[in-house]
């Protein structure tokens, strides 16, 4: 037999996620909704410092002016789609 017992815990959760770009929140709902991303610059890394992480987070309208800013656009993977699909501004 097992018998349980209450308990009281403290957890932690997400209070804000900000955009290191903007400054604005990177949360809708709850959820993120942009990039979040630990980024490590390598032995012998020449633009990034050795062997160090850059941990950052961006907001999906900085995400998509970044984009804009690729000389090589990013490839687009569609969900639930099986063609593939070429970058452009989403109003165009
Ligand atoms: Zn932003």
């Amino acid at each position: 037999m097992i018998k349980y017992k209450k308990v009281r815990r403290q957890v932690e959760e997400i209070d804000k996620i900000q955009c290191n770009k903007c400054g604005n929140s990177c949360l809708i709902n709850g959820h993120l909704y942009g990039l979040s991303v630990i980024v490590s610059g390598g032995y012998d890394s020449i633009h990034l410092n050795d062997l160090t992480d850059y941990k950052f987070e961006l907001c999906e309208e900085c995400l998509v002016k970044l984009f804009g800013e690729f000389t090589i656009p990013p490839d687009l993977i569609k969900h639930y789609c099986e063609k593939s699909i070429s970058w452009k501004w989403k109003n165009e």
